[in-house]
Order: C-alpha cells, then sequence, then structure tokens
C-alpha cells in the first residue's frame, strides 16, 4: 500500500515548506504540492499541522544490552523495537562495550538482523572497548568487508580504566584496518572511539592523525560531552576537521558532576562558529550509566535511554532557541554523511522512507514510519516486536 502524508511542513533537515510525501512500502516517491492520489490503495495521512523530519539515525546503541561493571545484576536488558520507535528512532548502529565475554559479537549481529527483519536500519560495529578486537571473521578489515551489516569498528575505549589502554601503533593499525575494509566495501570504515574521563583525553586519536596518513575523518569520539575539559578539547579537535559524538543519555548526578547537557553544548558550537556538520548525537541506548569513587569503586549504575536523543535536539529548540534545522542535522544528515548512508538522514526522492512526523508547537513525536511500514502513528504504536510484554 502507498502512504501520502498531506500538506506537512516538510525539513529536509533544511527547512522547505508544505509538501505532499509519497512513500512506497520502501522509499519516498514524490514530494510535490498537492499530490491526488484519490485511489482506495493509498492511504492518505493528514500532517495539516505537522513537521515532517527525516527518521531519526543513533550511531550508539548497545543493542543487546551492556553493562555489568557493578556484577551480573547489573548487565542491562536488551533494546525492544518500541524503545526506539517511540524515539523516533528508523536508523542505528549496535556496539559492544566493556563486557565481550558474555556480549557476544554473534549475538550482537542476530539482534541487528531481528532489527532489520521488524523493518528498521540497524548496522552494528565489529569490535569492544578491547583489543585484540572481537570479530567474527577474525580480523576488522575482513568483518567490514564481508558482513553487509557491519559498517566500522567500535565502540574502542581510551582514556578509561575500563579500556585496554592500547598504545599509539595498536590504535593506528586498527584504524588502518576499519579504513581499508571500508573502502573495499564502499562503507565508511568508521572507528567509533568511547573516551572516557582520563587525563589524556583525544590524545592518542590526535597522535595517529598527526604521525599517520589516516585522516582524521576516520575517527568518531564519542562521550565528547563528559566533562568541560573533553569538551573544549572537542573543539579544538572539530577545527582540525574532526567529527565529535555527544551522547544524550545522562542523568541529574552526572550533569552536577560536570557533564554537558547536549542541547546547550549544542548552542556553544553555533556560538563558536564550529563547523555544525562534524557534530552528532548518540543516545548510548540501554549502556549502563555507572558512577565511580575517586578509588575506581562503582558508586551508582543507571541505564541509557534512546529517547534522550530527539529529547536534546527539542530542548535545544525549545529552551536554548535554536532553530530546527541547525539542530535536527545532528540526529539525521549529519551522522548519515558521517557513516556513509546514502539513503538515509534527508527526505527526498529515491532515499528509504523514513519519516517522523512531530506536532508542530510541542515537537511531540506523533508518527513514525520505516522503509515506508508505519511504527507509531498519531501516538499510536502501531508495531510490536515479537515478544515485548506491557506494551499497548
Ligand atoms: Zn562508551
Amino acid at each position: 500500500m502507498l502512504k501520502l502524508i498531506k500538506s506537512a511542513t516538510l525539513y529536509n533537515p533544511e527547512f522547505v515548506g508544505v509538501r505532499d510525501i509519497l512513500l512506497d512500502s520502501h522509499t519516498i516517491i514524490a514530494i510535490e504540492e498537492g499530490i491526488e492520489c484519490d485511489y482506495p490503495f493509498v492511504e492518505v495521512i493528514d500532517a495539516t499541522d505537522k513537521l515532517a523530519v527525516p527518521g531519526f539515525i543513533d550511531s550508539l546503541v548497545h543493542i543487546t544490552g551492556g553493562g555489568g561493571e557493578g556484577g551480573f545484576t547489573s548487565r542491562t536488558p536488551e533494546v525492544n523495537l518500541t524503545d526506539l520507535t517511540r524515539a523516533g528512532i528508523t536508523t542505528l548502529v549496535g556496539a559492544l562495550g566493556t563486557d565481550a565475554v558474555s556480549r557476544t559479537l554473534t549475538n550482537l549481529i542476530a539482534k541487528t538482523k531481528e532489527l532489520n527483519e521488524l523493518g528498521l536500519s540497524c548496522y552494528f560495529y565489529s569490535g569492544s572497548y578491547h583489543l585484540p578486537a572481537t570479530t567474527l571473521t577474525a580480523s576488522v578489515q575482513s568483518d567490514i568487508m564481508l558482513i553487509e551489516e557491519c559498517i566500522g569498528v567500535g565502540e574502542v575505549a581510551i582514556a578509561d580504566h575500563r579500556g585496554s589502554q592500547l598504545s599509539y601503533n595498536e590504535l593506528a593499525r586498527l584504524a588502518s584496518d576499519s579504513r581499508v575494509g571500508g573502502m573495499l566495501s564502499g562503507k565508511s570504515g568508521i572507528v567509533s572511539i568511547h573516551v572516557g574521563d582520563g587525563p589524556e583525553n583525544l590524545k592518542l586519536i590526535n597522535e595517529v592523525v598527526d604521525n599517520t596518513d589516516i585522516p582524521i575523518t576516520q575517527f568518531l569520539p564519542t562521550h565528547m560531552n563528559r566533562n568541560q575539559e573533553l569538551f573544549d578539547a572537542g573543539i579544538n579537535y572539530v577545527k582540525r576537521g574532526g567529527y565529535i559524538d555527544l551522547t544524550t543519555s545522562t542523568t541529574p548526578e552526572f550533569l552536577q558532576a560536570g557533564e554537558l547537557k547536549c542541547s546547550k553544548a549544542l548552542k556553544h558550537f553555533v556560538e563558536v562558529g564550529a563547523d555544525m556538520r562534524n557534530i552528532t548525537f548518540s543516545s548510548d541506548g540501554h549502556a549502563s550509566l555507572p558512577s565511580f569513587d575517586h578509588d575506581g569503586n562503582l558508586t551508582q549504575l543507571e541505564i541509557g535511554s534512546e529517547s534522550s536523543l530527539f529529547n536534546e535536539v527539542r530542548d535545544a529548540v525549545l529552551i536554548e532557541g535554536l532553530a530546527l534545522e541547525k539542530s535536527l542535522p545532528v540526529i539525521t544528515s549529519n551522522p548519515a554523511d558521517i557513516l556513509k548512508l546514502k539513503k538515509k538522514g534527508r527526505i527526498r526522492v529515491g532515499m528509504d522512507a523514513d519519516v517522523v512526523l512531530l506536532d508542530k508547537e510541542e515537537l511531540t513525536i506523533n508518527s513514525v514510519f520505516s522503509k515506508g511500514k508505519t511504527m507509531v502513528l498519531q501516538g499510536d504504536i502501531k508495531c510490536h516486536g515479537k515478544f515485548e510484554r506491557g506494551c499497548d
């Protein structure tokens, strides 16, 4: 069945104007003013008081669960389809984290395939926090080249007591493997880097960029809003031409301890004249959010939320006063370009039919279409995972 979204105010993510958008079961097939399609096989969705924006892209979700830093009871559960669709997320990248013993790459791949079968566009990173990298084919390069859904390596931990304490040579070799795997398969081969709160922050990446031929754009360091010092290092890194990712999941305790709220950080980037195309948000959904004391003892553990992804964009608009078209790219066109997902991140003819409708004033998520499939319609969840419980 075709779907005709009527009279939506289109953001692509830049402002376009009022348009009708025609979707088939996978692709955007027309964007015009006043499309008339009076056929019984066309479902018409009135979007007169709605904004149509591209489906959101979340470049870091622990889809098989993560955590475990507080022992076995602190392992976080797997993500459900509706955790993502309620949050407007239609494209995501799954990753392992601290635990690459009880969390396996084979399970990560299976979960990736499950979310794809359910109608989302899900990819994954080979590897984990640690070296030697956790792989399926015994090589990061061949994982990326030969496994369709594998688009890079990550999240590799630096400046963190939970990481493998990589040397400059090890990071350079890993980035080279990922880069070549990406080149040979037409993918980004991006290196997602978990940056901890160690004082060395981005030093290791900068050394690799300074002393090898690997371009700075091969790396996507995340958690860059963890503290002011790291954020300032991130501003300089963007000035060098690098990409950085900010984590939207947080807790009041983290914010009190110096983490920067993403919406405020985004405004700051605008004020300092940073290249806004180089900045992305990700939710770190279903990660554990652990706090440690000075001796490295765990003091608190919470779980990352996918809904934080768009909430921070909304806050950037409604609280910080940024224009929607300045804020939306961090979860649409920017990650699409950086991850080289050519059919994602924009609403254009021929692109995948990933569309979110927002209520005009409150910017609440009203409807979500993923590759033409209705996931949420006027606030009602239309599609669940097979064994999801507690949903309407
Ligand atoms: Zn991380």
